[in-house]
């Protein structure tokens, strides 16, 4: 495989969710836009993290790319080809999924043998010897000596313990992408620190494709390679991880940063409190951010950002960066950029 093709890679995916809204004879079916034209990579040996508030359709877009629910628009591919459809065994075998509570992911009634063993043995990957592959399993998440834990039941574990047996059943199947659902978020903030450096481990010395969702930019800036901002189903920034926190170009980008904890930073946050995300079941016109960014203009209101390309792989979908002149273009309907002309219904607006 060409080292430009991604490991798997999700294009322009698009996800309603329908909702009943209303009572009785006037109850209808809404469309949720969960996500909107979303595109993400994940490359060998890289950390992406996916990074948003809650409701940001981040954990739509993880599960879309494990090919747990079917995208109603784009496509996932998988080294370079069409994803199979649904989420067959061989497609489980290199794309694998490690959730938010590690408590709920095990099944109390059985040890830590019990599930490990399983997918070794479904998917044929313990080579005649299923002690030794547990064994190997547990060093690998760092639980030593492996003898201390294979009879243990989940309660009997510590949280930071039975999230390391989850990323240990997930890595069975000797998997190309893991992909974190909030990993630390459950955990206590003194453990949360040992994950976060295991799933880096894995990374380099196992060069897995880490998707990592996470509404903490902070872990994010620790261990991504890249991240991805959403916001209201859409992706709104994309860039090296160093770039997007020192430079941060989207207003919704500067929002995170400003809420997160940061010892350095000399200024006080001057974004924080401002809103909250809007409903997806009737998102906001133009810019999804414009009710609470305090540099919206009038065309922020009427018309989707174009995605500008800012420096090397530096993407931020925001008129802030479109050239004063194209921008009163845009307001004026001829449209230089890649924002979407004004339709008869918004002009009348
Ligand atoms: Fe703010 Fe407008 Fe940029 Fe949206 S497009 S983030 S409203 S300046």
């Amino acid at each position: 495989m060409s080292a430009n093709v991604p490991v798997l890679e999700g294009r322009d995916l698009t996800k309603y969710f329908w909702v009943k809204q209303g009572r009785g004879p006037l109850a209808r079916r809404v469309p949720v836009h969960a996500v909107d034209r979303v595109s993400v990579r994940l490359d060998a040996g890289k950390v992406t993290a996916l990074v948003g508030e809650s409701g940001a359709g981040k954990t739509t877009v993880a599960r879309l790319l494990a090919r747990i629910i079917k995208p109603d628009k784009g496509d996932v591919l998988l080294a370079g080809r069409p994803a199979p459809s649904g989420r067959p065994r061989s497609y489980a075998a290199q794309v694998q999924m490690v959730f938010q509570d590690p408590f709920a992911s095990l099944n109390p009634v059985h040890q830590v043998r019990h599930h490990l063993v399983r997918p070794l043995q479904i998917h044929h990957m313990a080579n005649g010897n299923v002690d030794a592959a547990v064994a190997d399993l547990l060093r690998r998440v760092a639980l030593k000596p492996p003898g201390n834990f294979t009879g243990k039941f989940p309660h009997e574990l510590s949280g930071g313990q039975r999230q390391r047996v989850a990323i240990a059943r997930a890595l069975a199947v000797r998997p190309r992408v893991l992909i974190a659902d909030e990993p630390v978020s459950m955990l206590d903030v003194s453990i949360r620190l040992g994950v976060l450096n295991l799933l880096a481990d894995l990374r380099d010395k196992e060069q897995l494709a880490l998707l990592y969702v996470t509404h903490d930019i902070a872990s994010a800036r620790y261990l991504a390679d890249t991240i991805v901002v959403m916001y209201a189903g859409q992706l709104v920034e994309t860039a090296p991880s160093a770039s997007l926190t020192d430079k941060p170009a989207h207003p919704y980008t500067q929002l995170l940063l400003s809420a997160a904890p940061d010892p350095d930073r000399a200024q006080p946050p001057h974004l924080e409190g401002r809103g909250a995300p809007p409903s997806l079941s009737a998102p906001p016109s133009g810019c999804r951010f414009h009710p609470r960014c305090p540099f919206a203009m009038d065309i922020c209101k009427r018309q989707v950002p174009p995605s500008i390309a800012l420096d090397t792989n530096h993407i931020a979908a925001c008129w802030l960066h479109v050239d004063p002149a194209e921008r009163q273009a845009n307001e004026n309907g001829q449209v230089l950029t890649a924002g979407q002309p004004l339709d008869n219904e918004s002009k009348k607006r």
